[in-house]
């Protein structure tokens, strides 16, 4: 029976371990976290993601997380509003599911066929990449043979540094940064989102369940780099010092709950290749596409699929190197479009600011409800491409 050691539960390194251990792999799986519940920000798959999502069977089982936004009002500084989003209208006849990330990979880690071990609050330490197999420490102090391992780790993956670049040659900040948390929920948005716009800076609110709001703000950032725990308030609190009142306010209340935001780069992972020898890496480690792009949990499900796809008729090498061929256009375009769509997310400058509130104000409800529909089948069709097209037919 081959097998594989995977590093990271997320949803790239889960989606992994369903696959493989369905088609006749021995699975491993190793997280550096004592649960799954780190990461618990909204997010929606579509189009590749979405396929994949219902292909595996875990769509019916998140479908009872899903929220169902109805609409998103943009404000000013001053409250004013700027535009209001009914997504409705641009989300008909998509198939799309928005939810928690926790929730997808609750369903994932829920859904894992009996045999894979998953062992938490442990890492890998060390990787001997051999010809036919390769050996891993873990942090437990036990070693195991591999015919294959994953590096499903995230966007800072660890040990990517030693098999493939280094940070500074492969991550590519975009010059901005994003947090999230959650607090009490006193806004009472209902179904409903709320954002706050303003040169360099957005933040958008949304319901929880049991009570609680959370928060995601994405402002532009001339330094990047990891922000320890202890400094991420004072980061935020410098971002919002002009924002709106109630912004101010939400961020206080996190503050004095004891929340810790989750705060990073926006950066693309650029790779040439995402395999050497017995080790890949997977997901975000592999190919970050960032918030922008919408589908970096979508492509993560993909990935998964092809690669095991692809383990089920060919050996291990060239496995890797069809599946690097048939996910790499996507990836390529998507990471393109996330470079170009930052600009019209957080426009940068007051000038470009006031621009795009302008042609959103004076615009017909009509027209922008095109644009918006437009940019949605865009994001899906360079997710998409004729390559994973052809794989969705396969399937
Ligand atoms: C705010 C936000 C909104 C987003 N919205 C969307 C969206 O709408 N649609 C979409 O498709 N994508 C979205 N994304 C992107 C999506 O969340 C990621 O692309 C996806 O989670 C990547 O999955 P992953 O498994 O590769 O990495 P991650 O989800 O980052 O998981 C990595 C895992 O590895 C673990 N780990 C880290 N280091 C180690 C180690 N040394 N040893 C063991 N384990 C380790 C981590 O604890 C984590 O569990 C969004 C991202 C953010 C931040």
């Amino acid at each position: 029976m081959p097998s594989v050691i995977i590093s990271g539960a997320g949803v790239a390194g889960l989606a992994a371990a369903w696959w493989l251990a369905r088609t006749g792999w021995q699975v491993q799986v190793v997280e550096r976290g004592a649960d799954l519940r780190a990461g618990g920000y909204m997010m929606s798959l579509s189009g590749p993601g979405f396929v994949s999502a219902e292909r595996m069977g875990i769509l019916q089982k998140i479908l009872p997380y899903a929220y169902d936004v109805k609409e998103n009002v943009y404000r000013d500084r001053q409250g004013r509003e700027v535009v209001r989003l009914r997504f409705h209208e641009f989300t008909k006849g998509l198939n799309h599911v928005a939810m928690r990330r926790t929730d997808l990979v609750a369903a994932l880690a829920q859904d894992l066929p009996e045999g894979v071990d998953l062992r938490l609050a442990t890492t890998v330490t060390a990787i001997e990449n051999g010809a036919e197999r390769a050996r891993v420490t873990l942090s437990d102090g036990t070693t195991h043979e591999a015919d294959l391992v994953l590096l499903a780790d995230g966007m800072r993956s660890p040990l990517r540094s030693t098999f493939f670049a280094p940070d500074e040659a492969c991550l590519k900040p975009m010059g901005y940064r994003f947090a999230v948390y959650d607090l009490e929920d006193r806004l009472g948005l209902g179904v409903d989102f709320a954002s706050y716009t303003e040169p360099g800076h957005i933040v958008e609110y949304y319901t929880l369940t049991q009570g609680r709001l959370a928060a995601l703000h994405v402002w532009c950032s001339d330094v990047s780099g990891p922000v320890p725990a202890d400094e991420r308030w004072s980061v935020l609190a410098q971002v919002c010092a002009r924002s709106n009142t109630i912004v101010r306010e939400q961020m206080e209340i996190a503050r004095a709950e004891g929340v810790v935001p989750l705060v990073d780069d926006l950066s693309l992972v650029e790779l040439p290749t995402w395999h050497t020898g017995r080790v890949m890496v997977l997901g975000d480690a592999a190919h970050c596409l960032t918030l922008i792009s919408g589908q970096g949990a979508g492509m993560a499900l993909t990935s998964a699929a092809i690669l095991a796809d692809e383990l089920a008729h060919l050996p291990v090498p060239e496995a890797l190197r069809a599946h690097d061929a048939r996910l790499r256009p996507s990836i390529l375009r998507l990471q393109a479009r996330s470079r170009k769509m930052a600009g019209m997310f957080v426009p940068r400058s007051a000038f470009a600011f006031g621009l795009r509130n302008m042609f959103l104000r004076h615009v017909p409800r009509k027209w922008i409800g095109r644009y918006f529909l437009n940019a949605v089948h865009s994001e899906i069709a360079a997710a998409q491409g004729p390559e994973l097209k052809q794989d969705q037919r396969a399937a």
